[in-house]
C-alpha cells in the first residue's frame, strides 16, 4: 500500500493532528543510501517529520529543511520537504554501526550525539526563516518536540518510528504530530498527554495493520475530529538537475574552479540526496569560471 499522510482537527479547532505512514519513503531512502539500521532509523524519522511539517507550507516553491548537526558518529542529518510532502535527505555517515542502547533499541541518540538542531523555512521571496535549539536526546522526536516548544511556543506531541528488518530493509515507518492551539483548555492538554503516553509506538500500530487515519482517531479518542479528506502521498523525490549542480559548482568560486580546470580538466559531482552523478567538461568549466566570483 502506498504511503499516506492524513490531517485532522478537532471540531472546536483546538487540536491539530498529522499522521503519516512513510514505510515506502523510508525504504527508498535506505535503498538510495544503503544505510545500516541506526542511520535508516535516524534518517527515516527525520524525513517523516519533514514530510509532516511540509503540510504547513503554503506555496509550491516553499520548503522546510531540518538539520541535525550533532557530534555523534552519524555526522549531520539533513531532510528537506516541499508543500506536497515530497522529501529528500541524507546522513553524512549512513554506514555507522553502534551497539543497541540500554533498552535494546537502535541507539539513534548515541549516533546523533550532542549539538544543534536547525529548522529552516524557505518561502521563496523573503529571506529564509530559521530557528535553532540544542539537541536534547538525539532521538529526533524529542528534539523536534523541544524545537516546537522553544522556538514556536506551540505545545506539540511527536512520535516517530522506523522498524528495520533483519535484512536492513524497512519493515514499517511513520509518525504523528499533535499540536494544541492557544485556546486549548488544560483539560484537553491533559487528555491528549495521557493518550500519547499510553499509545503504543507508531511502528507497532502500523505493523498491526492500522491505517494512518485509524491511528489519527486512536490518538484523539474522545474528541470530535474532522479529517481533511484530501489525502497526501508523501514521497522520496530529489530535485537535483544539471542546472542546479552547475550553480552549486559555480558557487565554489573562481579560485577553486581555476584549480579544478588546471589540475583535472573536468569535474564530476554527486548529488548527496540521490547519488546521481553530473559531469562538467573543460569547456563547460571555463564558461562557469566566467560566471563565478
Ligand atoms: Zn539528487
Amino acid at each position: 500500500m502506498a504511503d499516506t499522510l492524513v490531517r485532522g482537527q478537532s471540531l472546536d479547532g483546538t487540536i491539530k493532528i498529522f499522521v503519516a505512514d512513510t514505510t515506502e519513503l523510508a525504504g527508498r531512502a535506505q535503498e538510495i543510501h544503503k544505510s545500516l539500521p541506526v542511520a535508516t532509523a535516524a534518517l527515516g524519522r527525520t524525513l517523516t517529520i519533514a514530510a509532516i511539517m511540509g503540510q504547513n507550507l503554503k506555496n509550491d516553491a516553499d520548503s522546510v529543511t531540518i538539520q541535525f548537526r550533532g557530534d555523534g558518529p552519524i555526522g549531520s542529518i539533513v531532510a528537506v520537504s516541499d508543500s506536497k510532502s515530497q522529501v529528500r535527505g541524507y546522513a553524512v555517515n549512513p554506514l555507522v554501526d553502534i551497539p543497541l542502547n540500554k533498552k535494546g533499541k537502535l541507539d539513534v541518540g548515541g549516533a546523533v550525539g550532542k549539538g544543534q538542531l536547525c529548522v529552516i523555512y524557505d518561502m521563496g521571496m523573503k529571506e529564509p526563516y530559521s530557528g535553532r535549539v540544542p539537541i536534547v536526546t538525539g532521538e529526533i522526536a524529542e528534539d523536534m518536540t523541544y524545537y516546537f516548544a522553544k522556538s514556536d511556543q506551540v505545545p506539540t506531541a511527536i512520535g516517530l518510528g522506523v522498524l528495520v528488518d533483519t535484512d536492513c530493509t524497512v519493515k514499517t515507518a511513520g509518525g504523528y504530530m499533535i499540536q494544541l492551539m492557544p485556546d486549548a483548555t488544560e483539560e484537553t492538554a491533559e487528555k491528549i498527554e495521557k493518550i500519547v503516553r499510553n499509545a503504543p509506538p507508531v511502528t507497532e500500530m502500523l505493523e498491526k495493520g492500522m491505517t494512518a487515519e485509524e491511528i489519527l482517531f486512536s490518538l484523539t479518542d474522545g474528541f470530535d475530529m474532522i479529517v481533511n479528506n484530501e489525502t497526501v502521498t508523501p514521497l522520496y523525490k530529489c530535485k537535483c538537475s544539471q542546472n542546479r549542480m552547475r550553480n552549486a559548482v559555480i558557487s565554489i568560486g573562481k579560485e577553486e574552479l581555476a584549480r579544478i580546470i588546471e589540475e583535472d580538466g573536468k569535474c564530476e559531482v554527486e548529488c548527496q540526496f540521490c547519488n546521481s552523478k553530473y559531469t562538467f567538461n573543460k569547456e563547460e568549466l571555463l564558461k562557469m569560471y566566467e560566471l563565478a566570483r
